[in-house]
Formats: C-alpha cells, structure tokens, sequence
C-alpha cells in the first residue's frame, strides 16, 4: 500500500498541482519563497535546516563510487504544471544508490539552474527524481552550459506544451540516459524538494560536468515557463558536500 502510495503521488504530482495548489506558491512575489513556509502548515519544512538547492563549494573527497544507472526509453507524456515542464516515466529506469533500488519516475528543468557550482549559477538545470519502494527520493541534478544545441532537448523541446495545465503523449519514448554528460562524477549531499512542501531527507546528486544547451533552445523554455522557475540557494547549516 505505501509502495502505491508513493508511486501514485510521485506520478500524480503535477496533477495535484494543477488541481490544488496550482495558484498558491510562486517564484515571486506575495508567495514566492520566502512566504512558501507560511503558505499552509504543510509546508513547514521550507524553513528547515538541510533545505536545497545550494551552492556547492567546500566539498570533501569522499571517494563516491560510480553511479549505477540502468535507463530505459520509458518517458512517456510531457506535462506543463505552470512551475515548471516535466517528463513522466513509465516503470523500469533504475537507480542503484546506497544498495537500495530508486526508480526514475519523471525528470523535469528549472531555468536558470538551482544548484549552483562555487556561486556560479547555469541557464538551465534539469532534476532526474527518483524513488525507493517506500517513497524515500534521489535527486540526479544536471547542469547546462551555454553552448551546441543539445541533441536531446532538441527532441523533447517541441512537444512541450504550451499552456500551463496541460499535457502531451510523446511521440516517441525518451530515455533520460541523453540527457547525462559523458562523465558521471557527482556531487552528493542531503537536501530537500526545491518546491513545496520542501520536504527533507532527498539524496541529491549533482553531475559535475555541464552538458551544452544553445541559447535558442533557453529561450524556448523561458517563453514557455514566463519566469525564472529557480528557488534561491539555501544555506547548508553544517551539511558537508562529498564528491
Ligand atoms: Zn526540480
């Protein structure tokens, strides 16, 4: 039962905010982010202490061992939920992180980035959201640089829909495995969604290496989103960044 749950809110996250709380927390303004936490009392956590995203600096050799990912051609559909623009997943892409088994259940992107890398800030960031069979969540961030147009956004950018609270089936299923640089060293730290209810204990893992995005393709989502779609950086409170 809590499996289903879990699957179900992850699937279902943009319809319950197209539904819910589509018009209640924004990126700026009178609910912007620094009110989310005084939004509603479900989102106590965005005033907590390992909140994300961050500036990754400072960061400790820990000796990461390599990702293990085995990805499919399972994205399925492209929803626009007016925060951001997101692919969901069907079953099948896997995670394989702390001997636990995490399920790729969507992927969506955030311009400029969240995360930044020793204060630097990217035009484009996407977040690769995972879950475990109880509903515990690992984040892969992706960062893109300014450059060649990206082959893979090339498929995926003109099927994005348009209007805020609406949907499209893809024509053609997408692997996330595209969207990674060719090097899979990574950050890792503990943080949070970036987006209400922010809640906490969220295994994010940042690719150190950016791919290209041509700036074509920036505008593109930015005049399909309206606005920056990025959190502010939050302060890490003791968390230690490994690499
Ligand atoms: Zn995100």
């Amino acid at each position: 039962m809590k499996k289903h749950l879990a699957f179900a809110a992850l699937m279902a996250c943009s319809v319950t905010a197209m539904a819910s709380d589509g018009a209640k927390w924004t990126y700026a303004g009178e609910s912007g982010p620094e009110q989310w936490a005084k939004l509603t009392p479900d989102n106590f956590a965005c005033a907590g202490k390992n909140q994300s995203p961050v500036d990754i600096k400072g960061t400790v050799h820990a000796g990461l061992k390599p990702l293990k990912l085995a990805y499919k051609a399972a994205g399925n559909e492209v929803i626009n939920n007016g925060h951001t623009v997101q692919v969901n997943f069907a079953p099948g892409s896997t995670l394989q992180l702390d001997g636990t088994e995490f399920e790729l259940k969507q992927y969506h992107f955030h311009a400029p980035s969240e995360n930044q890398v020793n204060g630097q800030s990217y035009p484009l960031e996407v977040h690769l959201v995972h879950a475990d069979k109880d509903g515990n969540l690992a984040v892969i961030g992706v960062m893109f640089k300014q450059g060649a147009e990206n082959q893979a956004l090339k498929a995926l950018w003109p099927q994005l829909p348009k209007e805020a609270n609406s949907k499209n089936a893809l024509t053609a299923p997408l692997s996330a495995a595209s969207l990674l640089p060719t090097k899979h060293g990574y950050f890792r730290f503990s943080g949070s969604l970036t987006t209400p209810p922010c809640s906490e204990g969220v295994r994010w893992l940042v690719m150190k290496n950016p791919v290209t995005v041509s700036k074509e393709q920036v505008a593109a989502i930015e005049g399909i989103l309206h606005h920056a779609n990025n959190r502010p950086v939050q302060a890490l409170n003791g968390r230690v960044i490994v690499d």
